[in-house]
């Protein structure tokens, strides 16, 4: 059992999500779907054994430190309300994951992730660690890749704008992860989680208008299920000055929803507190599940 409201380290979350594919293997697997520029390894977890699949990511932003764990809680409460043909709200865990499938890939920056737990000395090329430190910010603060490079404007979509003069669209490891995941996976939609806001960001403003209706439906029932905001077409459109989201590319190369939540209250502060992950964990816990449910 996963406990919550503790530090994990990179290799915990690792381990952790070996043992669930080991406990539950007639229906988990984990797959390695790349290599980060500091040689971790970047692993999902595929649960279900239908298809198409729910993409899920969190961890794309090194600072970002309740998502992983909390994806995995969910990871493990689905495996076992499967197993034991157990409900979760009104939905059939064991049917809608026989009919569908969840990829969740927790922490698709790896080497942020440790950064902003641990501090630059995790970095072992000595190159990179030096080219963090140059950037002058704090380790608990850190959203960037090992390169420096913010890996969620680094998607080749329409909106993309370059941050750095040395990346390019889809120029890092962890973009090329994602997009091989999005090219090769028959899938169903795509949630990027990040925090902070309680927000739920549906609006794509390169997609047709009948596109954006449907999240919108989407958008409008996890908001019940989590109480978290619904994010304007506003504030959509400021973020594509800062274009190149994970979630700009999916939608624009599948034509299928694409949305970002963001967990934990606004105000808070980096590192974020351990006390989030229980308070967060019930927020989205019923989010993918719900998903496959509308579908
Ligand atoms: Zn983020």
């Amino acid at each position: 059992m996963i406990t919550l409201e503790k530090c994990f380290t990179y290799d915990e979350l690792f381990g952790l999500m070996k043992d669930l594919s080991e406990e539950y293997k007639e229906f988990v697997l984990c797959r390695i779907i790349g290599q980060t520029h500091d040689d971790r390894l970047i692993p999902m977890l595929r649960v279900g054994v239908g298809t198409p699949a729910l993409l899920c990511s969190a961890g794309m932003h090194g600072r970002e430190n309740v998502n992983p764990i909390i994806m995995l809680k969910i990871v493990e409460e689905y495996c076992s309300a499967y197993r034991h043909k157990e409900f979760i709200q009104q939905c059939s865990v064991y049917d809608l994951l026989n009919q569908f499938s969840i990829c969740f890939i927790p922490v698709v920056n790896p080497d942020g992730y440790e950064i902003a737990q641990r501090g630059f000395d995790v970095i072992h090329n000595p190159i990179l660690r030096q080219m963090c430190k140059m950037k002058n910010i704090t380790h608990e603060n850190w959203k960037y890749n090992a390169r420096g490079v913010d890996i969620n404007r680094n998607f080749p979509s329409k909106t993309y704008i370059q941050q750095q003069f040395y990346e390019y669209p889809g120029s890092e490891n962890e973009t090329q992860a994602l997009m091989r995941l999005f090219q090769d996976y028959d899938s169903m939609g795509y949630v990027d989680f990040h925090s902070r806001g309680k927000i739920i960001y549906y609006y794509r403003q390169c997609m047709s208008s009948l596109y954006n209706q449907r999240s919108h439906r989407l958008a409008k029932y996890l908001q019940k299920l989590s109480r978290y905001n619904l994010g304007t077409k506003d504030e959509e459109l400021m973020s594509n000055m800062s274009g190149g989201h994970s979630v700009h590319y999916y939608s624009e190369l599948t034509g299928k929803p694409a949305l970002t939540i963001e967990t934990v209250e606004d105000d808070a502060t980096f590192p974020l507190d351990e006390k989030y992950q229980k308070e967060a964990y019930e927020e989205i816990r019923t989010i993918p599940i719900g998903i496959l449910e509308m579908a």
